[in-house]
């Protein structure tokens, strides 16, 4: 099905009216990028490519890149550590996907699956990523969530600033990107790392350096994922002064 593209003065009214207080407790609960989450209170708008999941893969990749060396098992426990608990770890899948699959419904993790190579990661380490989520999901069943229906993303949102946006419009979708919640969940991420040994830097590798080098493979993934899932739409930007002063922005498509 052709996706219909959204238009600068559609995004705007969609910010307008779309736009949600983000409860500090629960700002580093995570969403994936998908635009099929349902616009619920209690949506989290931290949306990052395959939630917690992709989180995990992030901060693999990482390490590879850098060649950092890491404790797979503490990387995992500083993550829920940093959501506040693995209860709050959140990952999703969909209707099509076969129910014992692992974030089966979930395109960003399928392609990490399928070419872990091209996401800088190794097979075990994807492996070990769902083997994690296996285990969280055996003791917390809400913690995968289940979409609905096909994709109608019509464009890419990215988002600055302290407010979350709904991915679901008039029968649209939103692919949603927040780069402040991904910055500054990273900048905990790093220091929690660190402090429980999880990482071992090399001389001169400090907190800021793995903060930054976290943000900017999350930037490789989701370009990787967003060219297979959302090739062509257009790329807006949002940045958020107050809740009803904002600037948006296009910034090219994804291509
Ligand atoms: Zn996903």
């Amino acid at each position: 099905m052709p996706k219909t593209h959204l238009q600068h003065s559609e995004v705007r009214s969609w910010i307008k009216k779309n736009t949600y207080s983000i409860k500090p407790s629960k700002k580093f609960i995570s969403r994936c990028i998908d635009g099929r989450y349902e616009n619920a209170p209690d949506l989290p708008a931290l949306a990052i490519p395959g939630g917690d999941a992709g989180q995990l893969a992030i901060l693999f990749a990482t390490a590879n890149r850098h060649k950092i060396k890491l404790d797979y098992m503490k990387s995992w426990k500083a993550i829920c550590k940093v959501v506040g608990g693995k209860q709050n770890i959140r990952f999703h899948t969909d209707s099509h996907a076969p129910k014992k699959k692992i974030a089966g419904g979930c395109g960003h993790i399928k392609l990490k699956s399928l070419n872990p190579k091209l996401y800088g990661l190794k097979t075990s380490q994807v492996t070990f990523i769902k083997k994690c989520c296996k285990e969280a999901l055996s003791k917390h069943k809400f913690i995968q969530v289940k979409l609905n229906g096909d994709h109608k993303e019509g464009a890419v949102l990215t988002i600055n600033g302290n407010y979350g946006v709904y991915p679901q419009f008039k029968g649209k979708q939103l692919f949603i990107v927040h780069l402040s919640l991904i910055n500054s969940r990273h900048k905990e991420l790093a220091k929690v790392l660190v402090k429980t040994k999880a990482v071992q830097l090399h001389a001169g590798q400090t907190v800021k350096y793995l903060h930054k080098a976290l943000d900017e493979t999350h930037g490789k993934h989701l370009m990787l994922t967003a060219k297979a899932l959302a090739n062509g739409l257009p790329i807006f930007n949002v940045t958020f002064k107050t809740r009803s002063s904002f600037k948006v922005e296009k910034a090219g498509k994804v291509a």
